[in-house]
């Protein structure tokens, strides 16, 4: 069992692969369609705040970065958006339950067309830069690698997700899962002002993978977006795999 991620990896990738490719958009009905925020410069896909584990539970502890999590307020309430989260969240345990039936082909094959349907529903963006979850978090190692098959998939885009899960990381990473060159995993210190944990540095040093913090001046890259008026114009540090980054509280 124990590298099991690693067998899962390479056989969701070539039966993906063997997936019929749908319409662009047939794709991103599959997936339950993508957003588009005003801050990144690429697609992004979103899932509930209010489904994060760890993140939902942060949001009632006063000074974690969830306690004014933006993805609980402005445009995320909006009827319109809050029905297409929770559109993408429904088709997930259908996800998890086909790609966790790893010995029954037929199941494993429906779980790989909407790891096909999400490469394909990124289409092609003019940054080639795709953000993974700008709300909503991982919800299980299995979770973390249909996406990182997805991203073998799209070796054209560079993605980026970040997480307060790093229980999930760390049994994906322990099962033999590896983050592809085209992908960053950044491990999200918990609390306004704080650095990493031990555990979250011995995380860090697996390649692709790094840390966020909020409001830490001390940390290797600033968030410079809300000096241009909340958007990231031509900065990409948040793909770059390798430099830790703070944001400022917002
Ligand atoms: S660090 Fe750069 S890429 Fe990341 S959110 Fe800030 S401006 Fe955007």
């Amino acid at each position: 069992m124990r590298f099991i991620y690693e067998d899962l990896s390479l056989a969701f990738e070539r039966i993906a692969r063997e997936v019929d490719p749908l319409p662009l958009k047939a794709a991103r009905d599959r997936v339950g369609g993508l957003t588009n925020t005003s801050k990144m410069p690429g697609p992004s896909a979103n899932l509930p705040a209010s489904r994060c584990q760890l993140g939902a539970q942060l949001q009632s502890v006063p000074g974690s970065v969830c306690e004014s999590c933006y993805a609980t307020k402005n445009a995320y309430l909006f009827p319109v958006v809050v029905s297409a989260m929770e559109r993408r969240w429904e088709l997930l345990p259908g996800l998890f339950k086909s790609l966790g039936r790893w010995q029954d082909a037929e199941q494993v094959r429906h779980g790989c067309e909407w790891i096909s349907a999400m490469a394909t529903a990124i289409g092609k963006p003019r940054s080639e830069v795709f953000r993974i979850h700008d709300s909503g978090d991982l919800q299980s190692p299995l979770h973390l690698l249909a996406w990182t098959t997805v991203a073998r998939l799209r070796r054209d885009i560079r993605f980026w997700i970040p997480t307060r899960e790093a229980g999930h990381v760390r049994r994906f990473l322990d099962g033999g899962g590896s983050v592809p060159p085209n992908m960053v995993v950044r491990l999200s210190v918990p609390m306004v002002g704080e650095g990493p944990s031990e555990a979250i540095r011995a995380l860090s040093r697996h390649d692709g993978v790094t840390w966020t913090a909020v409001g830490l001046e001390t940390s290797p890259g600033q968030c410079g977006a809300y000096q241009r008026g909340g958007r990231c114009d031509s900065c990409r540090l948040c793909w770059d795999r390798s430099t830790p980054v703070s944001y400022p509280l917002h």
